[in-house]
């Protein structure tokens, strides 16, 4: 599907996130990204395996500013579905895509998480050679 541009997209968060993180502990020559953990929502439409694909070919690609990303490994993180029952209130894991709230049996709901796929950590490594 989309993944590439996913991955663009992901990769310039990263470097930004790395950029910010390493300002804040002082002056560096490199910034190395080592781990980056994303979730991915069941209901994101994104495909884990792809997105691991893209990422590997893609890393180290979009590197400047002193952040190289081409030894980063990426954690994907699988986000269950959850959903709120708006006839009970009831909030529960939806299994097998199936909206249907344990409690009242009633398939009217709210899902609360599990639609988006979004950056979580990264750890780098800073290079101090001054
Ligand atoms: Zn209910």
């Amino acid at each position: 599907m989309h993944e590439r541009s996913l991955v663009r997209l992901l990769l310039h968060q990263i470097i930004e996130a790395a950029l910010k993180n390493s300002l804040a502990q002082g002056n560096c020559s490199e910034i190395r990204v080592r781990k980056v953990v994303v979730a991915c929502g069941e209901l994101s439409g994104v495909e884990p395996e792809l997105v691991s694909l893209a990422f590997n070919e893609m890393r180290g690609s979009t590197d400047h500013s002193g952040v190289t990303t081409d030894q980063a490994e990426l954690e994907i993180r699988r986000q269950p579905i959850l959903a709120r029952c708006i006839e009970c209130g009831f909030e529960f894991k939806v299994e097998d895509f199936e909206f249907l709230c344990p409690t009242c049996r009633s398939t009217n709901n709210q899902v609360l998480a599990g639609e988006d796929f979004h950056l979580q950590t990264i750890d780098i490594e800073l290079d101090n050679r001054l």
